[in-house]
């Protein structure tokens, strides 16, 4: 049986272990854009298991069973983010992560429906004591985003830091770091490899391949339109967590709806596509446009072209080893 980042949580069955961690080794890229180091972390085991978990799995529909897009990806204490839409704090508060530990994400990029939980993700974990600053990657635009976001709570900050609460003056901020395609961070537990994907008219998207410190590899895929490239990033992960639509509902859209779909998203017949040739131990589908269908029925189309595991995430679903 496959062994990686399994489901433990949904749907029910059993759940291999992962093998014995790989001695760990941190790998310095050679050429790699100077990475952004992250403050020194308390001394954990380093067999912490990566974990991830799907915070949010939903689009712009507002279905209250599917959060905004987010992803967690765990590693000991340390937790990164990707993306932030609607609901992200208290997903992350469901799933057990500590307000404290909300201090890193990486946007795949600025569509509203995977940022609009930004100023959550900002001022909650500050208002409840985070006196880290958020360490923000993203593609340009990022910075302005934020920006525009302390601008619109400048009250709601001076309130909080001058009045009777004395909150600190710190864990409001925002490092915002606009970046290119390459390794974007790295730390004793994880590097973050960001690479472009096609997303419409969108100038910049990125997909995100985490590599971690117990050899385990996430690749996320960020809204995007099929690509060559994704198959090469995502080539042997543990996870493929990518967006997808049910093509034979997209078939029966509006003209205008199927030419926007199909330049911005991803179809269930090029997914399987991509995941034969990448080959991920388990691919994992989130961010899901079905119009109707049938979630059986998206599966069905996938497996028809690709006959590796597949699941369909839920909110606040765990992959770990089963341990
Ligand atoms: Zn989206
Ligand atoms: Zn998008």
């Amino acid at each position: 049986m496959a062994q990686g980042l399994l489901p433990v949580r949904f749907p029910a069955g059993a759940t291999p272990r992962w093998p014995a961690p790989l001695a760990v080794t941190i790998v310095l890229l050679a050429g790699c854009a100077a990475p952004q180091e992250k403050a020194a972390l308390p001394a954990r085991p380093l067999q912490s298991a990566t974990r991830v978990i799907t915070l949010g799995t939903g689009t712009p529909n507002a279905d209250p069973d599917r959060s905004g897009p987010a992803t967690a990806i765990v590693v000991g204490d340390a937790v990164y983010l990707v993306d932030c839409g609607p609901g992200v704090v208290r997903r992350a508060a469901a799933a057990g992560l500590r307000m404290e530990s909300l201090t890193h994400a990486f946007l795949t990029h600025l569509h509203s429906d995977h940022t609009a939980g930004l100023s959550d993700l900002i001022f909650t974990p500050w208002v409840l004591e985070r006196s880290q600053p958020l360490e923000l990657f993203g593609p340009p635009g990022t910075a302005g985003l934020a920006e525009g976001v302390l601008a619109a709570y400048k009250e709601d900050i001076a309130m909080r830091i001058h009045g009777l609460e004395g909150a600190n003056p710190t864990g409001y901020q925002v490092k915002a770091r606009e970046i290119a395609p390459g390794v974007v961070y790295k730390d004793a537990h994880v590097t973050v490899k960001a690479f472009a994907v096609p997303h419409g008219s969108w100038k910049h998207a990125y997909g995100y391949r985490f590599e971690a410190r117990d050899g385990k590899v996430i690749v996320i895929s960020g809204d995007t339109t099929r690509s060559p490239a994704m198959a090469e990033h995502a080539r042997g992960a543990d996870l493929l967590i990518h967006e997808v639509y049910l093509e034979s509902m997209w078939a029966k859209r509006p003209p205008k709806w199927k030419k926007y779909h199909q330049t911005f998203h991803t179809s269930s017949r090029d997914l399987a596509r991509i995941a034969a040739q990448a080959r991920p131990k388990l691919l994992v589908l989130h961010h899901v446009l079905l119009w109707g269908g049938r979630e059986e029925d998206l599966l069905a189309e996938i497996r028809g072209f690709y006959k590796g595991p597949v699941v369909i995430a839920k909110d606040l679903q765990v992959f770990d080893g089963g341990n």
